[in-house]
């Protein structure tokens, strides 16, 4: 059984017509950094420039209606776009944008007109970038308890709390972002979602010195911050969805977070880089490969990947066809994240101390493999933590508690 996506004539002269134009547009010898912190401000902008250009195009956000700047192109013509700009080492977006691609879709699902006709554009066509604000010292796991509060005045929200584990180098234009708007009222019943442009007076933010803050593809983010909020006047025209209505809109949010936002069908370049190393690094003058117990760990290691990635395509699948969803996005993020631990152990052993050095001397395939071991543990906690997606599968599944179906855990 071929379990690979075919592409119609039609599509095969699109993708020709991406190539061609990436040729000319995507910038040239871009670092393949192992570890996006070190993204330069330069390359930043040269990643904003393609965002801006693919926009243009309608290519950024291709499924999108281009009546609010995104291309109003199909599922596989999206995933060409995609492919080809993975064959160049970028994603869609080219820069991190986690809250331009959850908070255009939940204003897609949950904004007025003439809101979409004000917030799409500018993300759909890469005029801004937006960070996405959830966690807070005291909301991790447990979303619904938000503490940071947004409460009426006139014609405005005066906003004060703070956002940890957010954003990413380089700044942002604004975010997405869920508070408390009855810090006396129900759980559940008192949150609401805002689009915060983040040159508001009252708005600051600080890096956190993390261990690891994004992941083999550097797509994830590049650094983490905290927000603060200090008396932020917040024009009430910025609230999408409703006041005390945001535990719904955190459905359309957290479905899509949960897994169903990391299609990873491209390149898997960790297998790559492992699989070429092997072959070619000699140990006691022969390759590592030839080694029956780093064969054996090479092999699961692939199953790992093959399993991951075919997840993604039933998802894809899925998604492209518009058929229900329960549980299939938060399995492939819970198989991605223990996959990801299980791989740093395999390399562990395949390659001894070396897999976790940073000396240039001894690094692996420029660091990539050490950035592995520290993301792999940081990534079990974004998009929600391993439990989290267990418990969410298990309420899909009617396993759950009674409370069966409500969204919980995020990232
Ligand atoms: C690299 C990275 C990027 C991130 N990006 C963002 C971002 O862009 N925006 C954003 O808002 N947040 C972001 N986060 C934060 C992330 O969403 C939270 O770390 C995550 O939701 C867990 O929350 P917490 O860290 O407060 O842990 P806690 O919620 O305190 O959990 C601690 C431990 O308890 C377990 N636990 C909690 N509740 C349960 C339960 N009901 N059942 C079983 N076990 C449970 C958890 O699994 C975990 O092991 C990011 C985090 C990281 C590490």
């Amino acid at each position: 059984m071929d379990f690979d996506i075919t592409f119609t004539p039609e599509q095969e002269r699109f993708r020709a017509r991406v190539r061609s134009w990436l040729d000319a547009h995507a910038p040239k010898d871009f670092p393949d950094l192992a570890d996006p912190v070190l993204l330069t401000e330069a390359d930043y902008l040269k990643q904003r420039r393609l965002g801006r250009e693919l926009g243009d195009e309608g290519w950024l956000y291709p499924t999108y209606p281009r009546e609010y700047g995104g291309g109003g192109l199909s599922p596989p013509e999206a995933l060409v776009i995609e492919q080809e700009l993975d064959r160049l080492g970028f994603t869609l977006p080219p820069y991190y944008d986690s809250g331009g691609k959850l908070g255009a879709a939940s204003i897609m699902v949950w904004g007025a007109e003439e809101q979409k006709a004000r917030f799409l554009p500018p993300i759909l066509k890469g005029r801004v970038r937006t960070w996405q604000l959830l966690t807070e010292p005291e909301a991790g796991s447990d979303l619904a308890n938000v503490k940071t509060t947004a409460i009426r005045d006139g014609d405005a929200y005066l906003v004060n709390g703070q956002k940890i584990f957010v954003g990413s180098a380089h700044g942002a234009d604004q975010s997405w972002m869920i508070v408390n708007t009855d810090p006396g009222g129900r759980r559940h019943q008192n949150l609401s979602w805002f689009i915060v442009p983040m040159d508001l007076p009252g708005v600051s933010w600080a890096p956190m010195d993390l261990l690891f803050a994004g992941n083999e593809r550097g797509a994830a983010s590049g650094l983490k911050q905290t927000v603060y909020f200090d008396n932020v006047r917040l024009p009430a025209f910025n609230l999408i969805g409703g006041e005390n209505n945001g535990w719904k809109v955190a459905g359309t949010h957290l479905e899509l977070e949960h897994g169903l936002m990391q299609t990873s069908l491209g390149r898997n370049q960790l297998m790559e880089r492992v699989f070429r190393l092997c072959k070619e690094r000699l140990r006691r003058g022969r390759p590592l490969a030839s080694n029956p117990r780093t064969r054996d760990l090479l092999a699961d290691m692939h199953v790992d990947a093959q399993i991951g990635r075919l997840f993604h395509l039933r998802n894809y699948w899925l998604q492209s066809t518009g058929r229900p969803i329960s549980y299939e996005g938060p399995q492939a993020y819970l198989h991605m994240k223990r996959a990801a631990l299980r791989t740093s152990k395999a390399l562990h052993k395949i390659l001894g101390p070396y897999a976790l050095t940073t000396d240039p001397h001894w690094r692996l395939e420029d660091g990539h493999l050490e950035t592995q071991q520290r993301g792999s543990i940081v990534a079990q906690h974004p998009g929600g933590t391993v439990e989290i997606q267990k418990v969410i599968m298990a309420r899909a599944l009617g396993v759950g508690r009674a409370a069966a179906g409500k969204p919980d855990g995020q990232g």
